[in-house]
């Protein structure tokens, strides 16, 4: 096992930084190690690369460079959006999300209850899809803002961004999207998708973390979150971080160049795994519907069995998976994502999440369907309650 290389499906949590990326980046730690801020000729450089990775990354979502705000992280540029749109705007108080979102949204939008304002989290259908009519429905005249995300990380499913956002345009309503997941995996051009607002966050795209963008549609109304000097023409306080900065350039170039492969050598690594996983193992369910879905991502439940418990023995097998989002692991709390699609406490506290991604092979597919099945009825031969009955041992979910 020690000789054999990690099979690594976790790309939703994160990516392996890619060495071209690294190479890129260097030189803004050794060299070019100046504040772009300053007048010196020391500074030049650093705002140069800026500039350069900002055009990178406009190009990736089809944007004009300067409509590009560089932020720490997806997370961040989600907080952004939301609390931008309540401050300018004061008299609106209500604020439209889903009940699937990253917890950047959950967790803000509660926060925000406690302030005294009012969310609406959207629901979803069993295969994780949302209702345009339920959008519809759901607006109101104090409606600050919509944030929907693009491509779930938990399940890999669509929201179709375009037709929510024209939504909210005839409503004369604020759109924002957390596109993190489909960068990479899905053209993006902001321009026809029709959105005031769109986060990414470069970690997820092999580059590292800590850092993210945001983009604002010119004439969106924009109130800095972060405040401080005058970086990022006053949309952004706080001295770049000029090496990640570069090093998300160089992200959103090779990502550019991938999507097609994400498309169709991912895809059919991902739709072999799904479709053998689902052959070789009984009481194995997908969640979520099978299309529109991102090509990288798979959920897959396990009836009778514990994620946790899978996932240490695979890693055990040098393969690296999740039982959902990364943000929520430890906690033993099932995912809000299943939950919201109903799926069945019994099968979500046995669901597993793949996420390929531009490093996979052939191999690594294989490796997991020669180790998983064994696995998985291991553990439930080991298991002292019946396939189909955990459900009534359990604890309630509050
Ligand atoms: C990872 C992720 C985020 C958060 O991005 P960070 O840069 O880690 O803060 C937000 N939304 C989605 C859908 C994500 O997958």
């Amino acid at each position: 096992m020690s000789n054999e290389r990690l099979v690594y499906l976790d790309n939703n949590a994160t990516t392996r930084v890619a060495p071209e990326v690294v190479e890129a980046m260097l030189p803004c730690l050794t060299k070019h190690w100046g504040n772009p801020s300053s007048a010196y000729d020391l500074a030049t450089e650093p705002a140069r690369m800026i500039e350069a990775a900002r055009g990178q990354v406009a190009k990736l979502i089809g944007a004009d460079p300067r409509h590009v705000v560089f932020t720490s992280c997806g997370t961040e540029s989600n907080n952004t959006a939301i609390q931008s749109a309540l401050h300018c705007q004061p008299a609106k108080r209500h604020i439209i999300t889903s009940a699937v979102e990253h917890s950047a949204n959950i967790k803000l939008c509660r926060l925000l209850e406690k302030r005294g304002y009012e969310t609406t989290f959207l629901p979803v259908d069993l295969d994780g899809g949302i209702d345009l009519c339920e959008l519809q429905a759901a607006i109101r005249p104090d409606t600050a803002i919509v944030s929907l995300m693009w491509a779930n990380n938990e399940t890999g499913v669509l929201f179709p961004v375009e037709e929510l956002a024209a939504v909210c345009r005839s409503h004369g309503v604020l759109f924002h999207t957390d596109a993190v997941q489909a960068a990479g995996k899905l053209p993006i051009d902001v321009q026809q998708l029709g959105v005031d607002f769109l986060s990414l966050s470069a970690h997820k795209l092999r580059a590292p973390k800590g850092i993210g963008l945001l983009y604002v549609k010119p004439g969106s109304p924009f109130q800095p979150y972060i405040i401080g000097g005058g970086q990022e023409r006053g949309q952004r306080g706080g001295t770049e971080n000029v090496a990640n900065i570069v090093a998300f350039g160089k992200a959103a170039e090779l990502a550019l160049g991938h999507i097609d492969d994400e498309n169709t050598r991912v895809r059919a690594l991902r739709d072999r795994l799904e479709r053998s996983i689902l052959q070789a193992i009984p009481g194995s369910v997908r969640n979520g519907g099978g299309e529109p879905r991102l090509p990288n991502t798979s959920n897959i439940g396990f009836d009778g069995v514990e994620a946790e418990a899978i996932l240490l023995l695979l890693d055990r097998e040098g393969i690296c998976a999740s039982s959902g989002s990364a943000c929520t692991t430890g906690s033993i709390e099932p995912s809000h994502v299943l939950e919201a699609m109903s799926v069945p406490l019994s099968r979500s506290k046995g669901s597993l999440r793949f996420s390929l991604g531009q490093d996979n092979t052939e191999a690594d597919v294989n490796r997991v369907l020669d180790k998983l099945p064994a696995i998985v009825s291991r553990l439930r031969d080991a298991s002292p309650e019946p396939l189909g009955q955990a459900e009534a041992h359990l604890p309630n979910a509050d």
